[in-house]
C-alpha cells in the first residue's frame, strides 16, 4: 500500500472502531461528517468524499454499510482500470467486507483489519479461499508479469488443472495451491525476461540493481541494459549510486519515476555479484529480493517540522505524513508525546528543551547514516524553535560533509500567535511584530529597545516566551515600556495552552494586564491603537485590527 488509507466515518459511534483501525496504519486519516463528529478531517457530503477519495487512488475503509459505499461508488466503477481497495467495515468491529480492489490487495488489507478487529474477514474471492493465496497479488519484493496472463491461470486452476513450481516463492509454501510433479501449468519465478507460454504464470523477482555512475540518460541506459541481457525490467529493485551523487536531484527523480529505491554504496560496501556490464552500467543479481533492500543506504532525511499547537487537526498532513515516515524522532519530551500515534520501531530521542545546538547535530548524525529523522517543534518551527539551530549546525565549519548532502526539509505549522489571534478573532489583521520576552538569548537591552520601536511604530505585538521562573521581572518592565506608548484601554489577549485540552483565552485591556496573569504556556498579544473589541453571541467578545490604518 503505497497511499494512507482513509477511514471514512459517519458519526460518534463509529470512532472507537475508526480507532482501532487507525492503530494498526497509524499513517491513516480518519474522516467524520462535518459537525457530528470531530477527528483529523472534517467532510460535509459523504458520496462526495468517497468518490474524490476513489479517484485519487486512496484505500477507503467505510465504517459503514456495504451498500451505501456500493451506491456512493457506483457512477465511477463502469471503466474498470486500476482501483484502490474500498472496504466496508461494521461501526462496531463485528464484520470487515472487502469490496473493490482485488488487485490493490483488498483481501489482504481486510485479512489484516479483521485480525486487529478480532473477527473473521469476508472474503468472497474463489481463487483465494480455495488456495488461501491470492496469486495474482504478490508479497513485495515480486511483480507479476503480467495481470491477463495472471487471471486466466489462476482461473484454469479452480477449473481443476494443477501447477509446479519453477524457481524460489517462499510465500507460498503454506499455501494449498494443487502442485503435481508432471502440472500442466507452471509458475515460474524469474529475472529472465520470457514471452510466455499459455500454460505459464510468471512472477519476477526485484533482485536485480543497477549500479550507476552517470545519470545522463540513465532510464534509457537501463532499459537497453535489461534487454541487452534478456533480463526483465520489472526485477529491478533499486539504483545503487556512489554517495557523491546524493544530491542529485536529476538522479532521484529518475529513481521516482522507475518507482524503485535510489541507494547509495561507499568503497568498503560489499556488493553482489554482477550479472551483466554494459556501457558504463552494470547490473547486479542479490540472492533474494530482501537481500536486495540490504546493500548501499538510502539518502538520509531530516525534516525539521512545526506541529503546530496543539490539536491534530491543526497539523499540517505533510507534517504527520514526515511523522508517519520517521525512523527517528528528536525533541523535547512533551513535543514527542505531542505527535503521537507513534509506533513502537520508531526511536524517540527526548532531551531537554535548553540544548538545542547539541540536538541538531545529534540529528544530523543520524540523518547522514540514512536514516528518516524528524526534529519536532511545537507550533512553527521557524518561530523561536529548531529550524534555526539546525541551519546553524549545519553552517557550522565543523559540520562533516555528509551533513551537507541529507535531504533536510523545514515544514511549517500554525504559531502560537496565529492560533492564539485566531481564537480571539484577528488581532494580528493589520501590521504586527513577534518578539521573544527570553533574554537567555539576546541582551534585555536588545529586547527594550525593539519594544520600544515596535510602540513607537504602533505594531501589535505577540510576545513568547513571557515569563518564567528564572524570569521573574522581565514582563512587568517590557509592559511599562509598552505604557509608554499606549493607552490604558489597548487591548490585550492572552492564550494560555491554545489547541490543547486545557486552552484558556482572557480578553482584557492594558490597564488590566498584570504579570501574574501570564506563565510561560501563555502568548500574549497587545493590540495597536486601532485594535477593537465587541461582544459575540455567546457572551465572549470579538478583537480585531482593521485592514485599513488612518491617514495621517
Ligand atoms: N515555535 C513555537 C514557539 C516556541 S517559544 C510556535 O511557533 O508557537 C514558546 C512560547 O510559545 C511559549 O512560552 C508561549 O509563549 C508560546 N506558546 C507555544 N505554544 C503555545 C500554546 N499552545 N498556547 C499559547 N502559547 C503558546
Amino acid at each position: 500500500m503505497t497511499v494512507s488509507p482513509a477511514i471514512v466515518i459517519l458519526g460518534p459511534s463509529a470512532l472507537a472502531t475508526a480507532r482501532r483501525i487507525q492503530a494498526l496504519y497509524p499513517q491513516a486519516v480518519i474522516h467524520g461528517l462535518n459537525g457530528r463528529v470531530e477527528v483529523d478531517q472534517a467532510y460535509d457530503d459523504f458520496g462526495d468524499t468517497l468518490r474524490s477519495l476513489y479517484r485519487s487512488d486512496t484505500p477507503i475503509i467505510a465504517l459503514c454499510a456495504a451498500g451505501i459505499v456500493i451506491r456512493s461508488l457506483a457512477p465511477l466503477l463502469a471503466n474498470k482500470g486500476a482501483e484502490p481497495p474500498v472496504l466496508a467495515v461494521a461501526e462496531d468491529g463485528s464484520a470487515v467486507v472487502p469490496l473493490l480492489g482485488g488487485l490493490g490487495g483488498v483481501n489482504r488489507m481486510a485479512r489484516e483489519i479483521a485480525a486487529a478487529l478480532q473477527v473473521s474477514a469476508a472474503i468472497t474471492t474463489s481463487g483465494e479461499l480455495r488456495f488461501g493465496t491470492c496469486l495474482l497479488d504478490p508479497p513485495s519484493g515480486y511483480m507479476l508479469a503480467d495481470i491477463e496472463q495472471g487471471k486466466r491461470f489462476v482461473s484454469d486452476l479452480l477449473g481443476g488443472e494443477n501447477l509446479r513450481i519453477d524457481g524460489d516463492a517462499p510465500w507460498l509454501d503454506q499455501s494449498k495451491l494443487p502442485m503435481a510433479e508432471n502440472a500442466g501449468r507452471t509458475l515460474r519465478i524469474t529475472t529472465e525476461q520470457r514471452t510466455s507460454p499459455p500454460d505459464e504464470l510468471l512472477i519476477h523477482p526485484r533482485t536485480l540493481l543497477a549500479v550507476v555512475d552517470e545519470v545522463d540518460n540513465l532510464a534509457a541506459r537501463i532499459g537497453q541494459a535489461f534487454e541487452q541481457a534478456g533480463l526483465a525490467q520489472k526485477s529491478l529493485a533499486a539504483l545503487l549510486a556512489p554517495q557523491t551523487l546524493m544530491g542529485d536531484r536529476q538522479l532521484a527523480q529518475v529513481a521516482a519515476d522507475l518507482a524503485v529505491p535510489l541507494r547509495f554504496i561507499g568503497a568498503d560496501d560489499v556488493l553482489p555479484p554482477q550479472v551483466k556490464c554494459g556501457e558504463n552500467l552494470q547490473l547486479l543479481k542479490a540472492a533474494s529480493p530482501e537481500a536486495a533492500q540490504t546493500i548501499g543506504r538510502p539518502r538520509g532525511r531530516l525534516s525539521v517540522i512545526g506541529l503546530g499547537p496543539g490539536a491534530a487537526e491543526h497539523m499540517t498532513p505533510a507534517v504527520r505524513r514526515a511523522l508517519d515516515e520517521a525512523q527517528d524522532l528528536l525533541g523535547y519530551e512533551t513535543y514527542v508525546r505531542m505527535a503521537e500515534p507513534l509506533r513502537d520501531d520508531q526511536v524517540r530521542h527526548c532531551s531537554d528543551n535548553r540544548e538545542e545546538l547539541q540536538r541538531a547535530r545529534h540529528a544530523f548524525e543520524l540523518a547522514a547514516s540514512g536514516r528518516r529523522v524528524v526534529v519536532i517543534s511545537s507550533g512553527d518551527p521557524g518561530v523561536f524553535a529548531m529550524a534555526a539551530a539546525v541551519l546553524e549546525a549545519l553552517e557550522e565549519t565543523a559540520a562533516p560533509v555528509e551533513w551537507h548532502a541529507v535531504e533536510l526539509q523545514v515544514l511549517p505549522g500554525v504559531s502560537a500567535a496565529l492560533a492564539t489571534a485566531a481564537k480571539a478573532g484577528a488581532p494580528l489583521g493589520h501590521d504586527f511584530c513577534l518578539i521573544s520576552l527570553s533574554d537567555n538569548l539576546k541582551p534585555w537591552a536588545v529586547i527594550e529597545n525593539r519594544l520600544d520601536h515596535a510602540g513607537v511604530a504602533d505594531l501589535a505585538m505577540a510576545f513568547y516566551n513571557p515569563i518564567s521562573k528564572a524570569r521573574p521581572w522581565q514582563l512587568g518592565r517590557a509592559l511599562d515600556i509598552v505604557r509608554t506608548h499606549r493607552t490604558p484601554d489597548t487591548v490585550v489577549v492572552l492564550g494560555r495552552d491554545i489547541g490543547r485540552p486545557a486552552e484558556a483565552l482572557r480578553v482584557l485591556s492594558l490597564g488590566e494586564l498584570t504579570p501574574e496573569m501570564v506563565d510561560m504556556r501563555t502568548l500574549v498579544i497587545i493590540g495597536s491603537s486601532q485594535t477593537r473589541r465587541f461582544p459575540r453571541g455567546d457572551g465572549g467578545e470579538w478583537v480585531y485590527t482593521p485592514r485599513s490604518y488612518p491617514q495621517q
